[in-house]
């Protein structure tokens, strides 16, 4: 889903999670967060253009007796001596032992993944969330209509507008309906003269007057706060 495509771009691996090493065998070097505020590879950058096996595991690199380099350049000799020094020193702290490593979760105390904190986690991350309404999730709607309407309101429906965001080739973003507009979530669901015009009937059958609606979010607030009765609102929800 794009969503979760979108999700993971913002919500970067190391903000949420952390190894706690064992045998090392199972972490990446440079890539996994295991040791410090964060990756090596973003702590030392430079000591990093000069590793030469950059997918490297922990065990591999913290031996017995020994921290086990494999550099393209040395880096002592480009000047990396006291980044070389920090990194060594940060890593002669840890001992490795029998068993697996584990990934933990930074959001929880006791490292547990819960779903609720990711979920807290993703709505602080996108900024898209903040501004949307709250969907009122009502028994008599299949969850696909509910999840479309939420998807709407957020843009992300399927639309040729959406698919030029993606990189793919169009002729046009042009509504092929009316060709009066491009044709995004808001168009095709709220200002497309098809989309008006079944607006229109539908609020008539249900004597509504309703004049101004310019994104998918207002209908859905509209109906959200229609009425006194709760039954009425209920059904106009549901439709
Ligand atoms: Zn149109």
């Amino acid at each position: 889903m794009s969503i979760e495509k979108d999700s993971s771009k913002k919500l970067e691996k190391e903000k949420t999670n952390y190894k706690v090493i064992k045998s090392g065998d199972n972490t990446q070097f440079w890539h996994d967060f295991w040791i410090g505020t964060c990756k090596l590879k973003t702590a030392f950058p430079s000591l990093y253009a000069l590793e030469s096996k950059k997918r490297f595991k922990v065990s591999i690199r913290i031996l017995a007796d020994e921290i086990k380099w494999d550099w393209s350049s040395c880096p002592i000799n480009v000047g990396l001596t006291t980044e070389l020094e920090n990194l060594t020193k940060a890593i002669t702290t840890i001992q490795l032992q029998p068993g697996l490593d584990e990934t933990k979760c930074k959001l929880s105390h006791d490292g547990n993944y819960m779903v609720h904190m990711l979920r807290q986690r993703i709505d602080q991350t996108l900024p898209v969330n903040n501004q949307q309404a709250m969907i009122k999730w009502s028994k008599l709607v299949p969850i696909k209509v509910t999840c479309f309407v939420w998807r709407a309101i957020q843009g992300r429906i399927p639309s040729v507008v959406a698919l030029s965001h993606r990189g793919i080739n169009l002729d046009s973003t042009i509504c092929g309906s009316c060709i009066d507009g491009p044709e995004c979530a808001n168009h095709i669901i709220i200002s497309c003269p098809f989309a008006v015009m079944v607006r229109e009937m539908i609020f008539k059958w249900c004597g509504i007057n309703l004049s101004e609606v310019n994104e998918v979010v207002d209908i859905e607030e509209f109906a959200a706060k229609w009425g006194k009765q709760y039954k009425k609102r209920k059904r106009l929800i549901t439709i």
